[in-house]
């Protein structure tokens, strides 16, 4: 191999790609990350406004049951103790998530779980007896389905419109199968994970993708279509490439679409707009879904006054259109079966792995993506 040649030219600095270059120099392999963007670390990556880490592609909470996992990101940057638990502003009156005890009190004024356990048997109750009236037996739409599952003043407080907000269409007109499950706890809990571990890293993310990128040749601002690497054997004897699957083929099979949302983000001059990191709006009232205030991912008590001002993300669900962030695919038959399509091409392409949410156009959550390529590179080894 000539000196200048890398085992890996890796095509993507999230973290699929750091975390497979950090493997892969762990095993004294040489590799160069290159991303189109001006900066590392893919979607995790915040950009500091005011001294706050600002979720720059969305708030990233950091959440597994997976003791190595937690073990293994703690190892390149210690975790805070952030704890997940969003609250809902319906219309002025602020609601707790996921729906528990506090919820119920909060919303009928019942104290006990017995009674809010009666309350959901009730409205569901009516939600089936109108059904029956209509002559239906299945839920037809996802208003017939969130009712069935929590009965009225839960769907229609929590629910409802903030899901229309989401999909921009009423949920009379959505499918029934987007929502199955509506868990309820019938304790006083607002931790929205179940997970046994979760946290933000001290710092920011940014410190995650450092620690998993030190010692890692990288280039920003390189577009592998757009560069010399699209030749990628000249310069190594692999590729991992963890962008777009359906660009890697030039598109032969037609273009895959995606979900994203848009962020408004402003600077205020105050220490506190919220007091919590996440606030979901499930009124018609406001036009965006959520409230992200920044800081409160990683200052507590004195520490969110003692930075005089706050960062505040307004999120809107919006149709995707080309040049907008590509956030989540769409799994309907026609981008399930194309997205099949292009992986049975990727499967022929010798020397490619291909990885990551992009690459394998399926959403991951941020630890089983790690998990993932440890995993590979133990099959490797
Ligand atoms: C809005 C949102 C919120 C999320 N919140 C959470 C959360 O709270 N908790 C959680 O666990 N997970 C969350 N996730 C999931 C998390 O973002 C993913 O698990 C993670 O980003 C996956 O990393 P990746 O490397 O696959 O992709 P990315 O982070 O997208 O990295 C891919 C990289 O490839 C680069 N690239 C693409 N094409 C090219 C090219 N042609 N040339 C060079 N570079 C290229 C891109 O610029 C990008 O940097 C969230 C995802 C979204 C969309």
């Amino acid at each position: 191999m000539p000196p200048s040649m890398y085992d890996y030219l890796i095509v993507g600095s999230g973290l699929f790609g750091a975390t497979f270059a950090h493997e892969a120099t762990k095993q004294g392999k040489k590799c160069l990350v290159i991303d189109k963007r001006p900066h590392l670390g893919g979607n995790i990556y915040c950009e500091s406004i005011e001294g706050i880490n600002v979720h720059k592609y969305g708030a990233h909470i950091f959440h597994t049951n997976n003791r190595e996992i937690w073990d293994y990101v703690n190892g390149l940057v210690p975790f805070n103790r952030y704890t997940n638990s969003p609250l809902a502003n319906y219309r002025g009156k602020i609601f707790n998530l996921p729906f528990n005890m506090n919820t119920f009190y909060q919303m009928w004024g019942i104290t006990k779980p017995e009674q809010a356990k009666a309350k959901i048997e009730e409205q569901r109750a009516e939600a089936v007896a109108k059904m029956k009236a209509a002559g239906v037996t299945e839920a037809r739409n996802l208003e017939e389905q969130g009712l069935y599952l929590v009965g009225k003043d839960i769907f229609e407080t929590l629910i409802k419109e903030y899901t229309e907000k989401q999909w921009g269409r009423p949920c009379s007109e959505l499918p029934a199968f987007i929502i199955k499950r509506l868990p309820v706890r019938l304790v006083f809990d607002n931790n929205y994970f179940n997970d046994a571990y979760q946290g933000i890293p001290v710092g920011g993310y940014n410190k995650l993708t450092e620690g998993l990128l030190e010692g890692v040749e990288c280039k920003t601002n390189t577009d592998f279509f757009n560069s010399g690497y699209r030749d990628w054997r000249k310069y190594a004897r692999q590729l991992v490439y963890t962008g777009p699957i359906d660009e890697y083929f030039g598109f032969c099979y037609g273009k895959l679409d995606w979900r994203t949302v848009q962020f408004k983000t402003r600077v205020m001059d105050i220490h506190n707009y919220q007091g919590n990191a996440v606030v979901n709006y499930t009124s018609h009232e406001h036009p965006y879904t959520r409230i992200i205030e920044h800081k409160h991912f990683e200052m507590f008590n004195q520490a969110v006054y003692d930075c005089p001002k706050t960062v505040i993300s307004e999120e809107y669900s919006t149709e995707y259109k080309e040049g907008m962030e590509p956030f989540y695919p769409v799994n309907d038959e026609r981008n399930n079966q194309l997205a099949e399509r292009y992986r049975t091409l990727a499967e022929k392409e010798t020397g490619v792995v291909f990885g990551g949410r992009l690459a394998e156009y399926r959403y991951y959550d941020m630890a089983p993506v790690i998990e993932k390529v440890i995993n590979l590179w133990r099959s490797l080894s």
